[in-house]
């Protein structure tokens, strides 16, 4: 899953509005930002084989410390603690934390049964909602679409022309990852995950006072 998860990124601003666009970003792509790291450092692993599910040809084959069950809480409890150190706001600490978790929701949905439940145990899940293509696309759409459309009632972003870049943004990568051939090797892939963090700077700078 890709924009589906910015989908409730911009959806929580409905909720709360403190938090800057950017951090709850970070919140749920969190895993996904992590994840780039372990792999080009050799901690995590996974390969290019065509066909593995009907849309994408990625296969997780060992990602426990950025996508298991267990490190996804973790991540969230360490997420929400940094930002109550920082802020001292209870709630959106909290919620910042249940944002982290979300992505484990999302993937967990999508994925093929690839996901461990701890860093200790070869026990996997997932829903394998990759092999529905319809379903998918129609899923992942659905929540970025209403995040945009939450996201622009409640906050009217002062910079629309930065927010609509980044959502027309958002939706070419997208559909290339979707309609593109599949990545030349695991390099490519894992460096150019780093880009986004490109995005959250974008999702700072449309906030900028
Ligand atoms: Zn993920």
């Amino acid at each position: 899953m890709f924009i589906g998860h910015f989908g409730v990124g911009l959806a929580s601003k409905k909720i709360s509005q403190l938090p800057s666009l950017a951090v709850m970003f970070m919140a749920v792509q969190f895993l996904d930002l992590i994840w780039p790291l372990f792999v080009l450092t050799g901690l995590e692993t996974f390969k290019i084989e065509e066909g593995i599910t009907k849309l994408t040809p990625l296969n997780f084959t060992y990602y426990p410390y950025s996508h298991s069950l267990m490190m996804s809480i973790v991540w969230g409890l360490l997420f929400g603690l940094v930002y109550f150190a920082v802020t001292k706001q209870k709630w959106n600490s909290i919620f910042l934390g249940a944002l982290v978790f979300s992505h484990w929701v999302l993937d967990f949905i999508t994925h093929r049964p690839d996901l461990a439940i701890s860093p200790f145990s070869d026990y996997k899940i997932g829903l394998g909602l990759w092999n529905y293509p319809v379903a998918e696309v129609l899923l992942e759409m659905g929540l970025f679409l209403l995040g945009v459309y939450l996201y622009y009632t409640t906050i009217k972003p002062k910079r629309k022309i930065a927010f609509w870049l980044l959502i027309g943004f958002l939706m070419v990568v997208h559909t290339m990852n979707l309609l593109g051939p599949p990545p030349p090797n695991i390099e490519a892939v894992a460096w150019s995950a780093n880009l986004m963090w490109l995005i959250v700077l974008w999702a700072w700078w449309i906030e900028r006072e």
